[in-house]
C-alpha cells in the first residue's frame, strides 16, 4: 500500500490489514464525508423549506431564561425534577445515608427536609387539605412519629404536621405509611405549591357563607394529579375563607379566596355566595393579598387558580430567588396583566365586580379556635390548646380517642398552630373535656398563650438566630403568671426572615436575633415589632426593639402589657392602643426609667 493513498493523508488509520479493494473504497467512504462537510448546511426554514442557510443555534433555556442566568436552585431543578428522586431516597435508604448536594432540595419535592447541622436528621412535611384529619389518619402520624421520629409531631403555621429526626433509611416506610394512610407530602417543600389551608371550622360554622373544605380538597387533589404544576420559580400559598368565625389568615397568601354574598345587583351578576380572589400576600415582604376586582363562582376557583399559577410557571422570575415570589411578577406587570394572562388559559371569561358591590363579612373571633362552641347543627366543638403546636404521641392517640368516643371521627387543624374537634353533642361535652385535661392539653382560651405561636427555630431549622420554641413557652409562663389580659393578644416568635411565624401579623412579634454581649459572644435575642394583625384587623407590626436578649424579653413584654392596660382608652384593643402611638413614645412608656421618674 502506497503513502500516497488518499485515505492515509486524510485520517490517521493504521490500514495495514485491509485489501487495496477495501481502502479504495474507504478512501472514497471517507472523501465523500470530508466533502459533505464543506457543504453548506442543509436546513428547513419556518415555513418547512429546504435552505442551505445555517441553522440558528437554539439556546436551551427554562421558560425562556438561558441555563446560564439561572439561580442554583433553577438548576438543581433542571439537571432532574425532584419528583424524580425517589430511586435516590431508596439508595440512601438501603446505605443509610442522608442526601447531598442538589438531592438535599430535591428531597423536599417528596417533603423531606434534611435539616443539617441544627440536627443530622430528617423533618417529614405533610400535606393535609385544609388541615382536616380523620382520626385513623391522626393516629397514623402518631404511629410515624412513634415508630420513627421522636414520639412527638408539631402542627404548623399551614395548618398542617411535620414530624422530625428521622433517619434516611425510614424514609421510604415513612413515605409509604403515609400513602397507606390516605395522605402525601408531595410538593410540601420547595418551590411548590404548599398545604391549601382552609377555615377550619368549615361546614359547621354557624357564621360561614359556605363550606369551603369541598374546594380546599379540589384544589389539593388537582395539585396532586397534574405534574406541571411542580417546580414553580418558588414556593406558593393558597387559601380559602368561608366567611366563617376564626381566621384562616387567607390574606397573607399569595392567592386567598374569600367568600362573600352578593345581593341584587345591577350587573347582571346572579345573587348568591361567591369568591373574591385577593393576590400576593407576603408578610415577611410587609405585604398583605390585595383585592384583583374578580368574582368566581366556587367552582370556578381551582381552575383559575391553575390557570393564573401556569402564568406564574411560565413568566416568573428564575434568576433571583429574592425576587422569584409571584408578588414580584405582579409588580412588575400590575394585577391587569396578571389576569390577562390568566385569561388566556381559561375556557371561560373571568368576572369582574368591584368590591364595595358585595356584602362585608363577619368580623373574626380572635381565638375563636379554642374553647367550646356550639355549631351550625346544634353540636359542639372544642379547640384545644397545644403549646407552640408540639403534641405527644400519647396526646395524639387520646385526642383521637375523644373524637371518636364524643365527636364525629376527624380532627381539624388551625393556622394557629392549635386544633379542634368537631361534632360533640351537648351531653358529651363534659366528658370530652375530662378526656382532653386527662392529656395535660388545655381547652380554655387563655388570652396570652392561646394566640402563642412560634416556627420550628434553632432547634430544627438552620435559619434559626434563636429557639424561638423554647423562648415562646418561657414567654408565655412568665406573662400568665404575672398578669390576667381581658382581651385576646397573638404573639408570635419567628426565627428569621423567612417569617414562618408570620412576626409582622402579631399583635407583638418577634423575629430572631443574635444579641451582642459585654464579652463579644453572641446570645439568643429578638427584634420586637407591635400593632399586627389579619383579615378584620389587617396591620402590618412596626418595629419598636432591635436586638432584645431573649432573657430579657419576658419583663419587657410584661411592661408593655402593663401599659397597655393602665393605658388603653374604653376597649381599646393592643392592635388600637400600640399604633395609636409613635415606637419611640411605646419604648419610653416602657422604660423603667423614665417610668420611674414619672
Ligand atoms: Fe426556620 Fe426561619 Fe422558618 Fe423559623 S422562620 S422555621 S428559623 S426558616
Amino acid at each position: 500500500m502506497g503513502s500516497n493513498n488518499p485515505i492515509n493523508s486524510m485520517v490517521s488509520i493504521d490500514n495495514s490489514g485491509f485489501t487495496e479493494e477495501q481502502t479504495n473504497y474507504l478512501s472514497g467512504f471517507v472523501s465523500g464525508v470530508l466533502q459533505a462537510r464543506e457543504l453548506p448546511f442543509l436546513g428547513q426554514d419556518a415555513a418547512g423549506r429546504f435552505t442551505h442557510e445555517p441553522a440558528a443555534a437554539v439556546e436551551e433555556t427554562v421558560f425562556g431564561t438561558p441555563l446560564d442566568d439561572l439561580c442554583k436552585e433553577e438548576r438543581i431543578k433542571h439537571e432532574k425534577n425532584g419528583l424524580d428522586c425517589y430511586d435516590t431516597i431508596l439508595a440512601n435508604a438501603a446505605t443509610k445515608e442522608f442526601p447531598k448536594d442538589g438531592d438535599v432540595f430535591r428531597y423536599k419535592f417528596h417533603g423531606l427536609f434534611f435539616v443539617s447541622p441544627a440536627q443530622e436528621s430528617i423533618m417529614l412535611r405533610c400535606r393535609i387539605a385544609g388541615g382536616a384529619l380523620s382520626t385513623y389518619q391522626f393516629r397514623g402520624l402518631a404511629e410515624i412519629a412513634a415508630d420513627w421520629g421522636p414520639g412527638h409531631a408539631d402542627l404548623t403555621t399551614r395548618a398542617n404536621v411535620q414530624i422530625r429526626e428521622l433517619m434516611p433509611e425510614n424514609c421510604p416506610k415513612v413515605l409509604m405509611k403515609l400513602a397507606d394512610i390516605g395522605l402525601s407530602s408531595q410538593g410540601s417543600g420547595a418551590d411548590n405549591l404548599r398545604n391549601i389551608t382552609a377555615t377550619p371550622t368549615s361546614g359547621f360554622d354557624p357564621d360561614e357563607l359556605i363550606d369551603v373544605m369541598p374546594y380546599a380538597r379540589a384544589m389539593h387533589h388537582y395539585i396532586l394529579k397534574n405534574r406541571d404544576l411542580y417546580g414553580l420559580p418558588r414556593k406558593f400559598n393558597i387559601a380559602f375563607d368561608s366567611g366563617g368565625r376564626i381566621s384562616a389568615c387567607a390574606d397573607t397568601n399569595d392567592i386567598a379566596f374569600y367568600a362573600v354574598k352578593v345581593g341584587a345587583n345591577d350587573k347582571g351578576i346572579e345573587p348568591g355566595v361567591y369568591f373574591r380572589m385577593q393576590l400576593c400576600g407576603i408578610t415577611g415582604h410587609k405585604q398583605f393579598a390585595s383585592d384583583s376586582g374578580v368574582l368566581l363562582t366556587p367552582e370556578e376557583t381551582v381552575p383559575v387558580a391553575a390557570a393564573l399559577i401556569r402564568a406564574f410557571i411560565e413568566n416568573g422570575d428564575r434568576t433571583n430567588r429574592k425576587k422569584a415570589r409571584l408578588k414580584y411578577l405582579v409588580d412588575k406587570w400590575g394585577i391587569p396583566k396578571m389576569l390577562e394572562e390568566t385569561q388566556k388559559k381559561l375556557a371561560f371569561p373571568l368576572r369582574y365586580l368591584p368590591l364595595d358591590a358585595c356584602e362585608p363579612s363577619a368580623p373574626k373571633m380572635k381565638h375563636g379556635h379554642l374553647g367550646i362552641h356550639e355549631q351550625n347543627d346544634g353540636k359542639h366543638y372544642i379547640g384545644v390548646l397545644t403549646p407552640v403546636g408540639r403534641i405527644s404521641v400519647s396526646q395524639m392517640h387520646a385526642l383521637a380517642d375523644v373524637a371518636d368516643q364524643f365527636g364525629r371521627g376527624e380532627i381539624r387543624l388551625t393556622v394557629w398552630q392549635n386544633l379542634i374537634i368537631p361534632g360533640i353533642s351537648e351531653e358529651n361535652l363534659q366528658a370530652a373535656i375530662t378526656a382532653i385535661h386527662a392529656t395535660g392539653l388545655e381547652h380554655r382560651n387563655n388570652p396570652i398563650t392561646g394566640g402563642l405561636i412560634a416556627c420550628t427555630g434553632s432547634r430544627g431549622c438552620k435559619y434559626a438566630a434563636a429557639d424561638t420554641k423554647g423562648h415562646a413557652i418561657a414567654l408565655g409562663e412568665h406573662l400568665t403568671g404575672k398578669m390576667i389580659l381581658d382581651q385576646p393578644i397573638n404573639l408570635h416568635l419567628t426565627g428569621c426572615q423567612h417569617s414562618c411565624a408570620q412576626h409582622y401579623i402579631g399583635d407583638i412579634g418577634m423575629i430572631g436575633a443574635r444579641v451582642k454581649t459585654d464579652d463579644g459572644s453572641t446570645v439568643d435575642g429578638f427584634n420586637i415589632v407591635l400593632g399586627g394583625g389579619c383579615d378584620d384587623t389587617q396591620a402590618i407590626a412596626r418595629e419598636v426593639w432591635k436586638n432584645v436578649r431573649a432573657d430579657e424579653m419576658p419583663a419587657l413584654i410584661e411592661q408593655l402589657l402593663v401599659v397597655y392596660l393602665r393605658d388603653r382608652n374604653e376597649d381599646e384593643t393592643f392592635i388600637q392602643f400600640t399604633n395609636r402611638h409613635t415606637p419611640e413614645a411605646l419604648m419610653d412608656l416602657c422604660d423603667p426609667a423614665k417610668t420611674a421618674a414619672a
